[in-house]
């Protein structure tokens, strides 16, 4: 594959994968809707590597010549001479699916369209293109520089090059691919959010109280973060979407969202970014 790719998104994850892409020697065009997202993305960027700087994770000059590898477009156009596209938009199906409408026309015939997508279902984005062989997910975990994961996924249409190539393309960013079918949620979320639904009813049932709900998980499970901590830095929202695209997608009632997270989603207390989620923040 060539080494040039386009990342169609600046926000939290599309910063995050241009910044691992680019310190691995990749050509990263880094698309986004407005100047100033792209400029806030690239400065994240700087502050993350001299982070990792300071870390002693890379070295001096790798900071100015990751930057450099980098470069910031309004234009879908710009992805048109891409070898991989990683589209990481908001997490909406008709956006993403008219991002992959318009990148199937612009691209070369063997570029290959990947999305970072949560719990749309790959299948359904590669529908709408030419080349649904060529369509798979690349699934990074946030914060993208530090977490190792990737999950790839696998479409019903796409072909074995396709997923031998991505799949090698994640192990050139010392990553760990995990390959995975196209189904709901695929394995992170699908396990992750019924968890966490789980411990919203434990705290709706009264069960326990969050700090125990989450001390428990953490001492006995040896969990980095409690499930109710984790949903906060999450977004409870987007907990629920995902608990909504699992409750829908798999049609079982195990998957139905807690009304106490419902309800707290409906108040706006969203987590950490609204200061306000099972626990409030300063
Ligand atoms: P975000 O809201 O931080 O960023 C989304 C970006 O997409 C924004 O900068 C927005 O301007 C841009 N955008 C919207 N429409 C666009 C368009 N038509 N063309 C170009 N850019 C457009 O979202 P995020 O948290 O980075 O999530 C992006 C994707 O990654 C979602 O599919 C999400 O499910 C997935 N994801 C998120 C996480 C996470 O922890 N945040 C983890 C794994 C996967």
């Amino acid at each position: 594959m060539k080494k040039n790719i386009a990342v169609i998104g600046a926000g939290t994850m599309g910063n995050g994968i241009a910044h691992v892409f680019a310190s691995f020697g990749y050509q990263v065009d880094l698309i986004d809707v407005q100047k100033d997202i792209l400029e806030s993305a690239l400065k994240k960027i700087e502050i993350n590597l001299n982070r990792q700087l300071k870390k002693g994770v890379i070295r001096e000059n790798q900071v100015s010549e990751t930057l450099n590898r980098i470069r910031i477009s309004t234009e879908m156009q710009t992805a048109a001479q891409a070898g991989l596209v990683i589209e990481a938009v908001i997490e909406n199906d008709n956006v993403k699916k008219d991002i992959f409408k318009k990148l199937d026309e612009l691209c070369q015939p063997e570029t290959i369209l990947a999305s970072n997508t949560s719990s749309i279902s790959i299948t359904e984005l590669a529908a709408v293109t030419s080349r649904p062989d060529k369509v798979i997910g690349m699934h990074f975990m946030n914060p993208v520089p530090v977490m190792k994961l990737v999950e790839i996924i696998r479409g019903l249409s796409t072909s074995d090059e396709t997923f031998n190539t991505v799949f090698e393309t994640a192990k050139s960013l010392q990553k760990t691919p995990v390959e995975v079918n196209d189904y709901p949620g695929f394995i992170s979320n699908r396990i992750l959010m019924p968890m966490i639904n789980e411990a919203v009813y434990c705290l709706m049932e009264g069960v326990a109280d969050k700090e125990a709900i989450d001390t428990v998980m953490k001492l006995g499970m040896n969990h980095p973060m409690g499930p109710l901590t984790l949903a906060d830095f999450i977004g409870l929202d987007v907990c629920l979407n995902i608990l909504e695209v699992l409750y829908k997608g798999l049609g079982d009632p195990k998957y139905r969202p807690c009304p106490l997270l419902k309800k707290m989603v409906a108040a706006g207390h969203l987590g950490r970014k609204t200061k306000k989620g099972f626990y409030t923040y300063e």
